[in-house]
Formats: C-alpha cells, sequence, structure tokens
C-alpha cells in the first residue's frame, strides 16, 4: 500500500508470551494493520535476554538483540512486554524522552509509577497506553478512562486475576483441595512456578489499584489497597457457600465511602444469581456501577499470550493515529484527589462462622456480643462439624455494617469461652 507517510517505527522490548505474539501480529498482519493505519507499521527491532533462544512467532533475527537501549533510538512506538519494575521503568523514560509513546501490559509498573508515567509522557506530548495492564484482552482501560469520563463510577468490582479464579473453581466444581488446584494450574500453564504474587493477591492489588485510580481519578498506591489472597480458603467452605447460595471469588473492589475511597482484594461470597459468579475458569470480569450508565459487566480472557497481544495491538493502532494525527496525549487524572482509606472503612454484609459449645445459652451469647458493637444479625445457621467433634458450627450473616465494628466483635467473640475458634470471616457482596 503507497501511503503519504513514512513507516511508523515500532520497537518490542520482549519477546516471551505476549510480545511473540505481538511481533507475530505485527508480521503477519503487516497490509491490513498499514490500511487501518494509513501508514505501515514497521518493526525495527525485538529486544530479548537469550538471542539465541527459540520464539513464539517467526522473528527475522536481524531484528534480535539483547541490547534494549539500543533499539530505543529512532523509535516512534515502543512496546515494553518485559515485565517487572527494572529495567522497563528506565527504558519506558527513556523511550518517552526520546519523543516515543509507550504501550505497555506491565500492571506492575503502571501500579507503582503509572501516574508518573502518564504526565511525563503528556509533558513531553507523547502518550502511555496500557490496556493490556488489567483484564488481558478485555477492553477495560479505554473505557474507564474515555467512555465513562463523563459519568461518575460507585463502584468497580472485578475477577482481575485468571490464576485464583481457575483455582477456587477447580475448588468448586470437583471438591478438590487448594494445593491439588494449584498443582494443576501450574501444570496448565495458569499458575507460575512461584505462584505468590497471583494466590496471595499481589497481582490483583496491582490491578484494583490501576482500576480505582482511573475509575475515581485519584491517586490510588498500591500499598494502602487492602490484600487478602486465597491459601487459607478450603473446598468445605466453598461447598457450604454454594449450598447456602454463594459462590466464593477472589474480588478486587474499589468504592467510595464516606470521605474517600477503600479498595481491597480479599475472597468475597457473592450471590449465585451475581453475573460474577458465572465467571468461571481463568476468565476476568469487571463490574462498574455507574450513577448514569448504570450497572456494566466487561467480561473475556484475563491473560494468554495472544489474547493479551489483541489489546496490545489495540493500543498499538490508537497510538499510530495519534502519532499521524499529533496533537497532545492524555494526562492523567487525579483532580479528585479522594483519600485512600483503611479497609475498617468498609460497609458490608459480613458471614461469620464460629464453631462453639453446644450448650443452652450460647446462642444468645453470642447475640449479645453483636448487639453491643451495634451489628443487626440477619440470619444464623447451625449445623454439627464434619469431623464429629462434641461441638456446633454456627453461620452468621449481618446486615451490612461497618468493618471497624465487625473486627471488634470477632475479638470479643473469639475470647468468648463458649467459642471454640472463629473459623472464617468473609465479606458478602453483590446483594
Ligand atoms: P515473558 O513470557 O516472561 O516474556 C518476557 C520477555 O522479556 C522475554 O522475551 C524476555 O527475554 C524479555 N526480557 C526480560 N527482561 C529483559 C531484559 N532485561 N532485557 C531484554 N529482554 C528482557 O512475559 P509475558 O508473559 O510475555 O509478560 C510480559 C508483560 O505482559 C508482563 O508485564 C506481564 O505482566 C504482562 N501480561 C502478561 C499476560 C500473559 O498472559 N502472559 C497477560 C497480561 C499482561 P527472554 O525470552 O530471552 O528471556
Amino acid at each position: 500500500m503507497q501511503s503519504e507517510y513514512r513507516p511508523i517505527r515500532v520497537a518490542l522490548l520482549g519477546a516471551g508470551s505476549v510480545g511473540a505474539q505481538v511481533a507475530r501480529l505485527l508480521i503477519e498482519n503487516r497490509e491490513e494493520l498499514a490500511k487501518r493505519v494509513g501508514a505501515e507499521l514497521q518493526l525495527v527491532g525485538v529486544a530479548v535476554r537469550d538471542t539465541k533462544a527459540k520464539r513464539g512467532a517467526e522473528i527475522p533475527q536481524d531484528l534480535i538483540t539483547s541490547d534494549a537501549e539500543s533499539i530505543l533510538t529512532g523509535a516512534d512506538i515502543v512496546i515494553e512486554l518485559m515485565g517487572g519494575i527494572d529495567p522497563a521503568y528506565d527504558l519506558i523514560k527513556k523511550a518517552l524522552n526520546s519523543g516515543a509513546d509507550v504501550i505497555t501490559a506491565n500492571k506492575a509498573l503502571i501500579a507503582a509509577k503509572g501516574n508518573e508515567l502518564i504526565d511525563l509522557a503528556q509533558q513531553l506530548g507523547a502518550q502511555l497506553y496500557y490496556e493490556a495492564a488489567v483484564g488481558g484482552a478485555i477492553p477495560i482501560i479505554r473505557p474507564l478512562r474515555e467512555s465513562l469520563a463523563g459519568d461518575k463510577i460507585n463502584r468497580v468490582m472485578g475477577i482481575v486475576n485468571g490464576t485464583t479464579n481457575y483455582i477456587l473453581d477447580q475448588m468448586d466444581s470437583k471438591n478438590v483441595d487448594f494445593q491439588s488446584a494449584l498443582k494443576e494450574a501450574q501444570v496448565l500453564g495458569y499458575a507460575e512456578a512461584d505462584p505468590t504474587a497471583d494466590i496471595e493477591g499481589f497481582d490483583a492489588a496491582s490491578k484494583a489499584a490501576i482500576l480505582a485510580s482511573l475509575a475515581f481519578h485519584s491517586d490510588v498506591p498500591v500499598e494502602k489497597v487492602h490484600r487478602e489472597g486465597i491459601t487459607s480458603i478450603t473446598s468445605a467452605q466453598i461447598q457450604t457457600a454454594r449450598q447456602a447460595g454463594y459462590a466464593l471469588k477472589l474480588l478486587a473492589i474499589g468504592e467510595r465511602v464516606d470521605q474517600g475511597l477503600v479498595v481491597r482484594v480479599h475472597p468475597t461470597l457473592i450471590p449465585l444469581n451475581h453475573p460474577l459468579a458465572a465467571v468461571r475458569g481463568a476468565y476476568n470480569a469487571v463490574f462498574v456501577e455507574a450513577e448514569s450508565a448504570g450497572r456494566l459487566m466487561f467480561y473475556g480472557a484475563g491473560a494468554g499470550g495472544k489474547q493479551t497481544a489483541s489489546a496490545v495491538l489495540g493500543d498499538l493502532v490508537s497510538a499510530a493515529k495519534r502519532h499521524l494525527a499529533g496533537g497532545p496525549g492524555l494526562a492523567s487524572s487525579t483532580h479528585a484527589n479522594l483519600n485512600v482509606l483503611p479497609v475498617q472503612s468498609t460497609r458490608t454484609r459480613f458471614q461469620i462462622t464460629l464453631r462453639v459449645s453446644d450448650q443452652p445459652g450460647v446462642l444468645a451469647s453470642i447475640a449479645g456480643e453483636f448487639a453491643a458493637q451495634n451489628i443487626s444479625v440477619e440470619t444464623v445457621a447451625q449445623s454439627v462439624p464434619g469431623d464429629g467433634e462434641p461441638a456446633a458450627v454456627l453461620t452468621i450473616m449481618t446486615h451490612i455494617a461497618s468493618e471497624g465494628d465487625l473486627e471488634k466483635v470477632v475479638e470479643s467473640i473469639s475470647k468468648n469461652k463458649a467459642v471454640v475458634s472463629v473459623e472464617s470471616v468473609l465479606r458478602v457482596e453483590g446483594i
């Protein structure tokens, strides 16, 4: 195709799961992309650590280098798909300083340095794109950043980590324990050899910080995201939840509360008829509640080389068009400057499961502890423990209460002589 414009020079940092697929699509769809953009997209270099390694795409060997900095020179657009903070952070800054637009899928980096890099880009007349950093193939960054920019979002709630959703789903549907489900996720490539970032909720916390920052036009440091992982969840808990009409999911939640925001990641009960309860396997979904738009759900593949490459290519076409049309890039939007408050400011429902001694007066004594903190109890169910011990299991569902008050009740209940143990405290959302 003849174009009035010179080719747009694209440098690729990283050719692993995602990068190799981006390279493949750039090479295979070269003509079609040129038509969509109005100029050719020319891959000018691909930086990797091991230049001899076999790649998931046929990348011309003369484009491959281990000298990442060298391919930044003269690039119009730099795509960072290396992961991690170092050297990605420095390379992105160098790319922006040399006038290039930058595309990244690096949630850890965006959560830690996103607003700084977005503003640096804007000051330099460039733009930072990061659609693939949350939810893989799912378009969610652009809808929050642009499509919903005229609305007021009250809450974002999402399943943003496919590994943990896969594990919880296996524990639910196959009644297997956490370790077996994790092993299977590792065999299938859904979980890494070191699964800490996923199962302890670090990955979801980074994504929660990114989503909340965009949704609430505020700076949300990842350190202020309350984080709990799924390692202590048992399949018995999931089965009991299902019998009571709930699914147990690791949710990332950002919401407005009095005086600011709370952003949190933790295992959560949601009613089985809530759209997020239907998100199975390694899929992701983000549920947005906005004042005018109402409830929206964005659903799809949250990871995978090819799927994530789709989001990167979408950013690439946008960046290339902006490169041709010119004009300023988008700045960060933190003008609302809402405070990110501790999780104790959350108001939600709770399910508390207690093992108590099976004797008269226990129920009244426990109910009194809730009343003392002004927490209203909706239901109490009593069952016998599965292990045949001479005790009773109480499952208490509260009305909406403050997390701070609930913590006080749990503390006093655990000292109550009739209570053998507090088995679990779970937040309940989506009612
Ligand atoms: P990956 O498979 O580990 O690939 C990383 C690539 O970067 C490799 O090609 C590696 O080279 C290269 N690299 C790393 N450090 C380098 C350095 N210092 N100098 C030069 N090259 C270097 O990672 P990935 O799964 O594609 O993920 C890339 C990014 O996308 C990450 O930020 C990740 O969080 C994000 N992401 C991934 C997915 C997914 O499904 N995988 C989904 C959403 C977002 P070698 O190949 O030679 O080691």
